[in-house]
């Protein structure tokens, strides 16, 4: 019988775009005959518990438009809903696969995932060849002289600056091989429907945020109402944009966009080095503080009705675009942790459950950074008021009026704690805390 010629495959995942991806260029360019693969994983579906969910229907937009881009090249994208074990299982039997390409993931169960897939596949023949292209420095490649991991930002943005001068971003041109795709017949794919989910159409940002916009960054970058940001981090999270492209740009911008991007690289680094920390403080003596977790105020929290204009405006921002500002991030986190004494990891958990750009290193990062207890964090007797905030931030109230339209009048409800008490009562609470565990 005649054997099916043999096949490469290429796996998508977090890099959903045909352009500068550096996988795909390799696997096209050094080997040939790729089919391209997309898997809607079950494990990771099933954890989320809102069938509204726009993540899901971003990504089913963007693997759509891919499977049309490759289809109008004679190839496809074969497109799965299941578990990857489950599905390269299935592929192994249904084709002879020579390669298996993919870009590497560094978060803790995709690695783990990644290398279960590896183990099975190798032990049937097929090799596995694996690449950097979600960054542009990977966690061990920024280092101290002692070899061990900043915890602290600025000397570690020195130092990937300086080797970003030495090595440059690299440039994969994986669009101009794309002739080097497999040949097939167009796959099927499974509808959002079938697996769970339904179409909520809340509308996603451009990525293409325009020039001026990046060269004025540092001057509006503050201001919740402006659009004064690049909005691309739901595009960074799925690869629907190049980060080589994006610090190429910045470094001829803006150097305060650059330091942004370099601080999502510092927080993966951060969660690669230091995995404890998705359950627990990086600095181990704040786990002792007595959280009062009032699940009264936390509701308020979450719904954008403290009484606090800032800070529930952003929840509502949140609750209404899956988006909200970095500023009020901070204020709403640093409200939640401090004034009200929730502990971060419900404020965390809330923010992943609803935020678009949801990025486990970020997130946790910027909860660690607001409750105090992150590597380089806001000291945690430094407490936002979220008043002042508004007056300096959004002092015309065009931020709060957007998102609160009964502002100003007696539906709107008064402050849910005393800014004053609240504060004085976290600073005893911290400070008993942290001195109870030096002691
Ligand atoms: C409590 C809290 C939670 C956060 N959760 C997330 C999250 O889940 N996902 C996420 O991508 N960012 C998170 N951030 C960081 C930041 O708020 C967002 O990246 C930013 O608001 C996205 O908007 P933008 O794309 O317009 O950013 P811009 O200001 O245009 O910045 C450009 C890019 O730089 C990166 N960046 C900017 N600020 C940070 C930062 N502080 N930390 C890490 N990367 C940064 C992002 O990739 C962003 O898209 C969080 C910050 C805080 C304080």
């Amino acid at each position: 019988m005649e054997q099916p010629s043999v096949i490469n495959i290429f796996w998508f995942r977090r890099d959903l775009r045909l352009f500068d991806n550096h996988g795909l260029f390799r696997a096209l360019k050094e080997a040939g005959n790729i089919l391209p693969l997309f898997i809607f994983d079950t494990n990771i579906l099933k954890r989320l518990d809102n069938f509204r969910d726009a993540r899901v229907e971003f990504i089913y937009r963007e693997v759509e438009h891919l499977k049309r881009e490759l289809e109008k090249m004679h190839s496809t994208l074969l497109v799965y809903y299941g578990e990857p074990e489950d599905v390269f299982s299935k592929l192994s039997d249904s084709y002879r696969v020579g390669v298996l390409f993919f870009n590497r993931d560094y978060e803790p169960y995709a690695r783990k995932r990644d290398e279960k897939i590896s183990f099975f596949l190798k032990g049937k023949g097929v090799q596995v060849r694996t690449f950097k292209d979600q960054v542009i420095f990977e966690p061990g490649e920024i280092l101290k002289t002692d070899g061990k991991p900043y915890v602290v930002y600025t000397p570690y943005m020195r130092k990937w600056m300086e080797r970003l001068a030495e090595t440059g971003t690299g440039n994969y041109p994986s669009e101009k091989y794309l002739k080097r795709l497999a040949s097939h017949r167009p796959a099927g794919m499974p509808s959002l429907r079938e697996m769970g989910f339904t179409a909520v159409s809340l509308g996603f940002p451009s990525r293409e945020p325009c020039e001026s916009l990046i060269r004025q960054y540092h001057l509006y970058r503050d201001y919740p109402a402006m659009e004064g940001t690049s909005r691309l981090s739901i595009h960074f999270r799925f690869g629907t944009v190049s980060i080589r492209q994006w610090v190429e740009r910045a470094a001829a911008w803006n150097g305060k966009f650059l330091e942004e991007l370099i601080w999502r690289e510092f927080y993966q680094m951060i969660l690669w080095h230091f995995p404890g920390v998705v359950d627990h403080a990086f600095r181990p003596e704040y786990d002792m503080i007595p959280w009062r977790n009032d699940e009264r105020e936390f509701d308020a929290w979450c719904r954008g009705t403290t009484g606090y204009p800032l800070v529930d405006a952003g929840m509502r921002q949140l609750l209404a675009t899956g988006f909200m500002h970095n500023r009020v991030r901070m204020i709403t986190a640093g409200f939640l942790t401090k004034l009200l004494l929730i502990d971060w990891r419900w404020g965390e958990a809330w923010f992943a459950g609803h935020l678009l750009d949801y990025e486990l290193s970020s997130n946790n990062g910027g909860w660690q950074w607001a409750a105090g207890s992150g590597c380089d964090a806001a000291p945690w007797f430094r407490i936002f008021n979220p008043f002042l905030q508004q007056k300096k931030f959004d002092s015309g109230n065009e931020y709060v009026k957007k998102w609160i339209p009964e502002f100003g009048t007696e539906s709107y409800p008064g402050p849910l704690v005393d800014y004053r008490k609240a504060r004085e009562r976290a600073i005893q609470v911290y400070r008993q805390a942290l001195a109870e565990r030096k002691g």
